[in-house]
């Protein structure tokens, strides 16, 4: 028999899954799609054929109840494609798991005591792991039989030492809570920081890069020699650069002064900080493409909203310029660092002193590919790199699975 080569990648939300195959052996895509407002009545489920040039992207809308329903649903698409799940061709099914904690440092095969673990973490990412257990658990009784491997959102950080990853709180009430850093867009960091070294043509323990994952959600992190040293966000995912929705760093207190004062409860306080916060608190608008727009018509608030969101990712640059000592490449990546010039342009503005600085031409180049935008002089590199967390969730499980193979040879 050939060795099976197709990876499935699933990436289960609270009420979404986003999926992707691929063919290992080139790292090409057969096709990818999304399922939408799982359980709310009026699901959308949008599949888009990619082998051989794709096909027509097929759309279908109706209610699809749950999870189980919405996999079987792309099951169906994916066998009127000719790549049915139950293909001897699929190796793995690879699944993105936000939280791993400490104890999963690397992508990992499931079994039940891995979910059990995964359950375990549910306090620490309560919004994320019950979604990301219940697409697994589903795809786990669709194909008990082919290996389903978890890649953490959190594993490339668990690298950062101790003095990076520790809150300066009283070590045994952190301890009893697993309050610390965990950091995540791991996934992202891992494969950009990997990307950044190979674009400058060396080894990734040869460098030393800052990677700005900047989406809707949005992160920073200093990568030393291939290792994460430091990242921005923390327990959870709120902490760190203004994002689209959420605050970033706060003064705790600020918490503590909304409860006393404003007599909003802590449910309350998590929405504002959450999802009422960062560009869309500040302007009403969390798409940096409206926020420019905004700006060019002169629009006040959206330009003070622009210079919150770029002050907050300059001094993180600045932060793990120094924590990293020397820098080789500062990287852009995800919705906004891959698209958004103008963010580009002023988080590195005033920085020549650092060896940063931009090529405004360069700079303006709109591409898929990952390219450097500083001027041939610049001492340290600042790229824009497209980040690709389904084919490195791809390659990171094809690989364990392709391990455990020769290993029980
Ligand atoms: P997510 O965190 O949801 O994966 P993405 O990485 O897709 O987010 O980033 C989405 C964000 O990227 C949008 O909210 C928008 O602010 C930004 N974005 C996307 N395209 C552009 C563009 N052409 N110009 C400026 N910003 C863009």
């Amino acid at each position: 028999m050939t060795t099976p080569t197709r990876v499935l990648v699933l990436n289960s939300g609270s009420s979404s899954v986003k999926y992707q195959l691929l063919d290992m052996r080139d790292d090409s895509r057969l096709a990818q799609g999304l399922v939408e407002r799982i359980g709310e009545g009026t699901s959308r489920l949008v599949h888009t054929p990619l082998q051989g040039g794709g096909g027509r992207k097929r759309e279908k809308n109706g209610p699809i109840a749950d999870h189980a329903a919405a996999l079987k649903a792309v099951a169906e698409e994916l066998a009127a494609d000719g790549l049915g799940l139950d293909s001897p061709e699929l190796a793995a099914i690879g699944h993105r798991v936000v939280h791993g904690g400490l104890r999963f440092t690397q992508p990992t095969v499931i079994d039940e005591e891995v979910l059990a673990e995964i359950e375990r973490l549910v306090p620490v990412a309560p919004l994320h792991n019950p979604a990301n257990l219940t697409g697994i658990r589903t795809a786990m009784a669709l194909r008990p039989d082919l290996p389903q491997v978890a890649v953490f959102d959190t594993a490339f950080h668990t690298t950062m030492p101790e003095s990076a990853a520790r809150y300066a709180i009283d070590v045994e009430t952190a301890d009893a809570h697993r309050i610390r850093r965990y950091g995540f867009h791991g996934t992202s960091h891992a494969y950009v920081s990997r990307e950044t070294a190979r674009l400058l043509g060396k080894e990734p323990e040869e460098v030393n890069v800052i990677v700005l994952h900047l989406g809707n959600g949005a992160s920073a992190s200093a990568v030393r020699g291939g290792r994460c040293v430091d990242t921005s966000m923390g327990l959870t995912p709120l902490e760190g650069l203004v994002m689209g929705t959420r605050s970033g760093d706060i003064d705790p207190a600020v918490t503590f002064h909304l409860k006393r004062v404003a007599g909003m409860s802590e449910d309350e306080i998590d929405v504002l900080l959450n999802k009422r916060s960062g560009l869309v608190g500040l302007c009403g608008d969390n798409d940096m493409r409206e926020i420019r727009r905004r700006i060019d018509e002169g629009d006040e608030r959206a330009a003070l909203a622009f210079d919150i969101y770029v002050h907050r990712l300059k001094k993180y640059i600045g932060a793990y310029y120094a924590v990293l000592g020397r820098v080789d490449a500062v990287a852009f990546t995800a919705g906004v660092g891959e698209n958004a010039a103008p963010v580009r342009e002023a988080a590195i503005a005033g920085l020549e002193e650092l060896g940063l600085a931009v090529d405004a031409d360069l700079n303006a180049v709109r591409s898929d590919e990952a390219r450097i935008i500083s001027p041939v002089y610049a001492r340290v590199a600042v790229a824009v790199v497209p980040t690709d967390e389904e084919l490195e969730i791809a390659r990171q499980s094809y690989a364990l699975v392709l391990d455990e193979a020769s290993s029980n040879e």
